[in-house]
């Protein structure tokens, strides 16, 4: 599988563009090559991770088109995972190829799927919505797909998810948005996986805040707690590539400090138009 982080920000953006702390500022004057938009990840060039309001500017920054994606996957309804005005432009009179442009099955939980259905901008000729509920596996176009139970909030009621991907014995684990799992989950995570994940994306959100008292995002603290549980569970080995995702510019550096800060651990950190072979 080839990875291609489209965005890799929270749902404010870094830098915000309302905001001139100095994160923000370092970002804009002395690396603007590494601002981030709204988090996504194309996997090779038919499924996609989250559909947010940058996904536009995401595919132009990237250079990918979009036009094959037949699986998406959605994390959560907050607004910076789904943005429903996204489905208009594959519909017509927007698509100068919609007669061949191929149908989209969108995975995600019943909250997401009522959002999508509800607007003008389904389109039931071109969009399959299909229900992801946890640790029940889903084939699509090839992959593999598991839902996991996130520890995030969004409404009473929502089910928010990460989702593991395999294909060809290749493995993906994409956890954002979420705080630390639950025991329960790593654990029948653990006992399903045949051999140790080869990548996982972990949120990162909170950065390197002194003590996380908001239980639905990783401190980088937390990270590293997170990777070693996983580690100790067999679910990731020292051959996994593994990466901080995600970044909420508050509390996390620009890109270059932060890869300064995560290498200590042998961790990754996400950047828009990184390209990852799995
Ligand atoms: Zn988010
Ligand atoms: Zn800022
Ligand atoms: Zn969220």
């Amino acid at each position: 599988m080839q990875l291609t982080f489209l965005g890799t920000a929270a749902y404010e953006g870094f830098p915000n563009p309302f905001c001139d702390g100095g994160n923000c500022r370092e970002t804009r004057q002395d690396f603007p090559d590494y601002s981030r938009l709204t988090s996504a990840v194309l996997v090779d060039d038919d499924l996609l991770i989250d559909f947010g309001p940058n996904i536009m500017a995401g595919a132009h920054k990237s250079r990918v088109s979009l036009f094959n994606v037949k699986t998406l996957l959605i994390t959560h309804s907050h607004s910076d995972h789904l943005y429903p005005p996204n489905f208009g432009f594959r519909k017509k009179p927007y698509n100068a190829s919609y007669e061949s442009l191929p149908v989209m099955t969108v995975l995600s939980n019943s909250t997401v799927l009522d959002k999508i259905t509800a607007t003008n901008y389904f389109d039931p000729a071109k969009v399959l919505t299909r229900e992801a509920l946890p640790f029940e596996k889903i084939e699509s176009n090839g992959y593999e797909i598991t839902p996991l139970p996130a520890v995030h909030k969004v409404e009473e009621g929502e089910q928010c998810l990460i989702y593991l991907i395999e294909k060809n014995g290749r493995s993906f684990l994409y956890a954002s948005d979420t705080g630390p799992l639950e025991a329960s989950t790593l654990e029948r995570l653990s006992s399903r996986i045949r051999k140790p994940l080869n990548f996982i994306a972990l949120d990162a959100t909170m950065g390197f805040v002194e003590v996380n008292e908001f239980p639905f995002h990783h401190s980088s603290a937390e990270v590293i707690e997170t990777i070693c549980r996983m580690r100790s569970l067999g679910i990731l080995n020292t051959e996994t590539k593994v990466f901080a995702h995600h970044f909420s510019h508050s509390s996390n550096h620009p890109h270059r400090k932060l890869e300064e800060l995560y290498s200590e651990h042998g961790i990754g950190v996400t950047f828009d138009g990184l390209k990852i072979s799995v």
